[in-house]
């Protein structure tokens, strides 16, 4: 785990649980939810295990700053900030839109402030190229040296850590489902799996740029591409925060049936998916479907 997690209590590995659905049931699937929900109030799921290793090189940098990019809603940011105040780094929130800075702040990145993170709102132009050396210069002028982490928190460390959520999983699994934004904890993932099970990533966001940045992500984190995974681009519901009533509705009786209400954003998306894909024949009878539920 490293020294970084000693003050807190982790729910590792995450629970797994069983769920019994008579829609997957007639298929002969069976399904277990991976709780990484429930690892920590603060620094749930897929953001803790992004986090962890970043944290460790921070403090081994001797860095005493955390600095990141994201949205409005954006849970890395919210995570990272909850990670500053909890590991005793100071936080620097760079947030796209500049028209949000004479706004009340919305619900999360409220917290995000409440947790002491210094908030940047920058013009999305600006925001566009925040991985370019030039934009993080200014960033580092104006708020002081700081370990950078880039938007969503998807780096090689956060890669590498993703992969303890496949070795946790290891065989009791023939696919894995999860949901994507970045596409970090799927190259983890499946990087991580062992023997034969698929991961099947699901992505929240429109257009078909994830595959190539999974590759990416594995090539930049192993030097190669590791374990059998995939990209699903039809569960993405009109694009990032997006929805539509053919979700709500499946999210809200998935809620009713199992008493988990789903994250709207990422995993609702996943597991409607999951019953879609069951529903056409997509798995043969017997398999069994892990599905991580990230936050
Ligand atoms: C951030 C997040 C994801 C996406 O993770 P990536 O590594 O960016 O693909 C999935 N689910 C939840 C709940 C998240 O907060």
């Amino acid at each position: 785990m490293g020294d970084v997690s000693e003050p807190l209590e982790l729910s590792l590995p995450s629970p797994a649980v069983e769920v019994a659905d008579e829609r997957l049931a007639r298929r002969g699937v069976r399904l277990a939810l991976k709780r990484d929900d429930l690892i920590h109030p603060e620094l749930t799921g897929n953001k803790y295990r992004k986090l962890r290793l970043n944290l460790v090189a921070a403090r081994e940098g001797g860095h005493r700053a955390l600095l990141t990019f994201g949205g409005a809603w954006s849970n890395h940011l919210r995570a990272t900030a909850a990670a500053g105040r909890l590991f005793g780094f100071r936080t620097v929130g760079v947030v796209r839109g500049e028209e949000l800075a004479g706004r009340p702040l919305n619900a999360s990145l409220a917290r995000a402030a409440a947790d002491g993170m210094r908030l940047d709102f920058v013009d999305r132009a600006t925001y566009r190229r925040a991985a370019e050396p030039e934009v993080i210069a200014g960033l580092l002028a104006r708020h002081g040296p700081a370990y950078v982490l880039p938007e969503g928190g998807s780096n090689t460390l956060a890669v590498h850590g993703c992969t303890d959520l496949g070795r946790e999983i290891g065989d009791s699994a023939d696919v894995v489902a999860v949901a994507c934004g970045t596409g970090g904890t799927l190259a983890g993932l499946a990087a991580g799996l062992p023997g034969t099970a698929e991961a099947v990533g699901f992505a929240v966001l429109r257009g078909d740029f994830l595959t190539g940045e999974v590759r990416r992500l594995q090539q930049a984190a192993f030097g190669d591409t590791r374990g059998r995974w995939r990209v699903e681009n039809r569960f993405h519901h009109g694009g990032y925060a997006r929805t539509s009533p053919e979700l709500a509705a499946f999210a809200a009786d998935f809620a009713a049936r199992h008493g988990l209400v789903p994250d709207r954003v990422y995993v609702a998306k996943m597991l409607h998916g999951v019953f879609t894909l069951a529903a056409e024949g997509a798995f043969p009878p017997g398999t069994r479907v892990t599905a991580v539920v990230t936050g």
